[in-house]
């Protein structure tokens, strides 16, 4: 018996009657043939983690840029620690775990170098043709990007969670609606762990009311999210949180605006991320035929001058970023100081 049938039927046995099964997929941008091993959720995750998106996101900000110690979260292990909270709601519900992974993996396959701050330049940049999001970016990587133009040919339902990902998406499956808030879950509390780390908070700032119900302590803030959350979704055909735990989790997503996300320290920091975007993305306007030869392809085929510009700044790491500004916009001799 083929393994991918055995693993299809073991899918029919565990799983929930809300769970989306691998056999029921709507299917791949372009038929192809099965893999006789896996599922095709499984497949998917494999090849997210196999492509190049994936592994440059360790070099990509999450929330501050250029950290100088080893501790603080990338945007690689903000992906990670997703897929694990995602991943112990969806087993615990018994939904569809490798697809909840698939998507928890490739949600932030599009986010630009130096977190937000790049995001929201590069949607200033693009404003006249259509603005520039990091979901919407993330569902262009794995469509088109990948592959020099051919996109890794996932199947629907990780491509929908993948662009329903952000609070204002409405994803189709449960498995997408656990990445949606497991992000939130997942980034909130690391933020405010590496915002401690960095100096910025200090444990008693963080306020009161939210300590008393889920702790002090990153990992059980984490575990009581996961808890309310299996506890209030558990044979429902929804994802979806207890009003208390809501709002605590919308409490710390305020506060961390306030005292973070948005605090002047941060904000001087966006602005040096937010002039080496914005130059650099002049600078691939003008000479676009200077932007590497994957990049070529996709502007051979032709997609927009503005569009292709755009794909080529989103995909740069930090460092690889900083590093095209200095040897483009600074006289060598004075890099090296
Ligand atoms: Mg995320």
């Amino acid at each position: 018996m083929e393994l991918r049938l055995f693993q299809e039927e073991l899918e029919e046995k565990m799983l929930g009657q809300y769970a989306a099964k691998s056999v029921n997929t709507k299917g791949r941008q372009k038929d192809e043939e099965k893999c006789d091993l896996r599922t095709d959720f499984q497949r998917d995750r494999d090849r997210i983690i196999h492509c190049k998106s994936f592994r440059r996101m360790k070099h990509k900000t999450q929330v501050f840029i250029s950290p100088e110690g080893d501790h603080y979260r990338t945007r690689l292990t903000h992906t990670l620690e997703v897929a694990q909270i995602a991943r112990s709601i969806a087993r615990a519900l018994r939904l569809n775990e490798d697809l909840t992974e698939a998507i928890a993996l490739g949600h932030d396959l599009g986010h630009t170098p130096f977190g937000h701050a790049g995001e929201r330049k590069l949607d200033e940049l693009c404003r006249d043709s259509g603005g520039f999001a990091h979901n919407e970016q993330s569902l262009r990587v794995v469509e088109r990007l990948e592959k020099d133009g051919r996109g890794l040919n996932l199947t629907w339902e990780v491509r929908d969670g993948i662009l329903n990902h952000r609070t204002s998406g409405s994803p189709a499956t449960l498995e997408g609606k656990i990445v949606q808030l497991s992000d939130k879950i997942a980034y909130t509390n690391h933020d405010i762990d590496d915002a401690i780390r960095a100096g910025m908070l200090r444990p008693r700032d963080i306020p009161r009311d939210i300590v008393a119900l889920i702790g002090t302590k990153s990992s059980s803030r984490i575990n009581a999210m996961i808890r309310d959350t299996i506890q209030n979704s558990m044979d429902t055909n929804d994802i979806r949180m207890s009003p208390e735990m809501k709002g605590a989790l919308g409490s710390l997503r305020s506060f961390m605006f306030r005292q973070v996300y948005a605090s002047d320290v941060a904000l001087e920091e966006h602005k040096k991320a937010e002039k080496i975007v914005g130059d650099l993305f002049d600078y691939y306007m003008e000479y676009p035929e200077e932007m590497s030869s994957e990049f070529q392809i996709l502007l051979n085929e032709g997609d927009p001058v503005r569009q292709v510009v755009c794909d080529y700044i989103a995909c740069m790491t930090d460092r690889f970023a900083v590093a095209k500004y200095n040897e483009l916009f600074i006289p060598r001799e004075w890099t090296k100081l």
